[in-house]
């Protein structure tokens, strides 16, 4: 086997996921709440005529024309759809995977980024995010993008796993400086403030990805990607016949019919948030990061040992300790519905005192 396998993924382990049954989930950034109960009857009725004996629509139509008017996509550009944005960031590295290219990042960010890279046989480079606030660092950016002339730019917009959202001054001389493509990935664009869409139009080196899965779609496994009709085709080459399946189609296009009670949906969570980031910050001993996104970032005392204790408690968050060194004893919670996150600040009250 040593023979033929590559070492780089010979020394990678698998993407894990924690097992979470039996427990509050609050490590994977999903929306807690369910569809309403007439939505979901409707869903039931429509997925059981669900032409399942037949391949999808290889476009996946329904969904594109549902996006436009639901996500406000700008006219003039174009769409292409992803079973989650994962997909298309893997897309997005086949598109330039000649030898020697370059994928730049910050860090942290997105760990797909960086696996993905190495899946394609890519250099990765990422830049240090400041220690403090975690804001871009855009001397040291700029001098990246110089060095290492990289074919592709991913910046989150807001950020995973730190949930604050750059300066947009900042990403647009990125954009400006990248000699190749910057992706602006806006995951968490339902509980931000700015979008990139409204720049498309200045800069051609420029696409925005996004995905449905933070708003309320995860089981469903739909990202897309918008950007002028040059990148879109040639990304369309690389995307296998029939990526989106038939029922992933048919339940999307009635959520984005819908598209009113999931933005609901994300204004309560912004609303939890905003007190969520109150209680964090008055334990004792807790900073909380500002977030723009469904989740907070705090620093705790000693942060293995409050995820160990809630995971005893059956809460599961994510322990971001031992990675990053501006994540030592850094914790990130997703914002789950009211009565979520008591159980979690109780539980913290306890472990903390
Ligand atoms: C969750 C996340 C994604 C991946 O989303 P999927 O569409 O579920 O694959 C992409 N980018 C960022 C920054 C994320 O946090």
């Amino acid at each position: 086997m040593t023979d033929i396998l590559r070492p780089e993924i010979s020394a990678l382990h698998a993407y894990h996921v924690p097992p979470a049954s039996g427990f509050l989930k609050l490590d994977a950034m999903e929306n807690p709440y369910d569809l309403p109960a007439e939505l979901q009857a409707e869903l039931g009725r429509r997925l059981a005529t669900a032409p399942i004996n037949r391949y999808p629509d290889p476009q996946g139509s329904g969904i594109k024309a549902g996006l436009k008017t639901a996500l406000a996509i700008p006219d003039g550009f174009e769409v292409l759809l992803g079973n989650g944005s994962d997909e298309i960031i893997q897309l997005l590295a086949m598109l330039v995977m000649k030898p020697g290219a370059t994928i730049l990042s910050v860090e942290p960010s997105f760990v797909m980024y960086k696996m993905i890279a190495t899946f394609c046989g890519l250099n990765y480079v990422g830049v240090p995010l400041d220690a403090d606030d975690f804001s871009l660092d855009l001397d040291a950016t700029l001098a990246a993008i110089q060095q290492h002339q990289p074919a592709l730019v991913f910046l989150a917009y807001p950020n995973n796993p730190t949930g604050n959202a750059f300066d947009a001054k900042a990403i647009e001389t990125i954009i400006e400086a990248a000699p190749g493509l910057v992706v602006v990935d806006e995951a968490y664009h339902a509980f931000a403030e700015d979008s990139f869409f409204s720049r498309l139009s200045r800069y051609p080196n420029l696409v925005v990805m996004r995905t449905l899965s933070k708003l309320g779609l995860a089981g469903l496994r739909l990202g897309f990607i918008v950007g002028s009709s040059q990148w879109i085709t040639e990304l369309d080459k690389l995307r296998l016949p029939y990526n989106i399946n038939v029922l992933t189609q048919v339940a999307t296009e009635l959520a984005l019919e819908h598209i009113d009670v999931l933005n609901g949906q994300a204004e309560t969570l912004k609303l939890e948030r905003a007190s969520l980031f109150g209680a964090l910050n008055a334990l004792p001993g807790v900073t909380a990061f500002p977030s723009q996104a469904n989740f907070i970032l705090a620093r705790v005392p000693d942060a293995t040992r409050v995820f160990n204790e809630l995971k005893t408690r059956k809460i599961l968050i994510k322990n971001l300790h031992g990675g990053a060194k501006v994540l030592d004893n850094c914790l990130r919670f997703t914002v789950g519905r009211p009565e979520d996150n008591a159980v979690v600040i109780a539980a913290l009250k306890e472990i903390l005192q």
